[in-house]
């Protein structure tokens, strides 16, 4: 089992196979990294498994393929083979802009994946259009019915912006209801590669314009996520996840790991190791002994409003 300093059990692993990306989002990376890392400096499918293979034995229940926009990088659905192969208890997830699921779903879905989350922020094509600085609603529509389509299990990941899309939350909310597919409106987490001027919406002001059109209950917190649920009066259920909140990280039971090989213990701290060598070298017992230090030393709270991360999240995994 693995425990981190705080007697939280960790039981979930986000990876990032990429920090590469096709979209360029204004909340992530809205001007392209200078560079990108070069491929020789990112793990290979093989070794990337050969931990989570590790990380499974120690405890780990839960795997989410994350990015960047993961469906970038090539053979994804063999990556996925591996893991679920390997551990067909897992649960095994993906997170996407869904760009490209019209052609990948079905292939992933085949190789094991079990769910996915895909980030849906306007269905305004021209608002859609300029946070992720590209014509992508109508692909990103086409890949949500894919998804559903092909029985994968779908939610919607929905970040509202003041003065961007803070209009469509209801909106937003209407059409996954209608779908029968549950939302999950995440606060805006500042960090240091978003544009500038974004100004992002806290839950309560998200709930009251939530409240303008429909009614809800409070129905507890998702055993799986660290998200607040709420019922509306028809049975409809969606979640806030809400990062500035005091008791958010109280639940936490998450480590991540990048393509470059390095192991966060939370999306917004500075502190990672590197596991990158001792996988290089085999070394999967020592990789696995840093994770646990890693863990020993992970922080009882996020940072938010005492020090930005300097780590972009689309290297992180976000
Ligand atoms: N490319 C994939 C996607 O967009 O879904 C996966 C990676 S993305 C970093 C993961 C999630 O983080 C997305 O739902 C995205 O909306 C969210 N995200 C990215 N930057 C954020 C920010 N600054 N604040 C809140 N959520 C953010
Ligand atoms: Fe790409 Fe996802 Fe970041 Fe948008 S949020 S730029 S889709 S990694």
């Amino acid at each position: 089992m693995l425990i981190d300093a705080h007697s939280r059990v960790v039981d979930y692993l986000r990876v990032s196979v990429t920090e590469r990306c096709n979209f360029r989002c204004l909340y992530c990376m809205p001007d392209k990294p200078l560079s990108w890392v070069p491929h020789s400096e990112i793990l290979r499918y093989e070794e990337l498994f050969l931990f989570i293979k590790a990380a499974i034995d120690c405890g780990i229940k839960k795997v989410r393929i994350t990015g960047g926009e993961p469906t970038v990088r090539g053979n994804l659905d063999a990556f996925i083979k591996m893991i679920a192969d390997y551990a067909p208890q897992v649960d095994l997830a993906m997170t996407t802009n869904g760009f490209l699921l019209n052609d990948l779903a079905e292939s992933l879905k085949n190789a094991g994946l079990k769910r996915v989350n895909i980030s849906l922020d306007s269905l305004k094509r021209e608002v859609a259009g300029r946070i992720a600085n590209r014509d992508v609603l109508e692909r990103v529509l086409l890949g949500i019915d894919k998804a559903l389509a092909v029985g994968l299990k779908t939610k919607i990941n929905s970040v509202p912006m003041k003065g961007i899309n803070d209009g469509e939350i209801c909106d937003i909310l209407g059409w996954c209801k209608e779908r029968g597919v549950s939302v999950r409106f995440i606060e805006y987490m500042d960090n240091a590669r978003a544009n500038k001027r974004l100004r992002g919406m806290r839950s309560d002001e998200i709930l009251r314009e939530i409240a303008s059109r429909y009614e809800y209950e409070e129905i507890g917190r998702d055993p799986k996520s660290p998200s607040r649920l709420f019922a509306l009066n028809d049975g409809y259920v969606f979640g806030l996840i809400e990062p500035h909140r005091e008791e958010f990280c109280a639940s936490c039971n998450r480590a991540r790991l990048t393509a470059q090989g390095l192991l966060a213990p939370c999306l917004y701290f500075d502190e990672a190791s590197s596991v990158k060598d001792r996988i290089k070298r085999g070394d999967i017992e020592g990789a696995i002994d840093i994770f646990r230090q890693v863990l020993a030393n992970k922080r009882e709270k996020n940072r938010f409003g005492e020090k930005a991360t300097d780590r972009a999240f689309y290297e992180t995994g976000g």
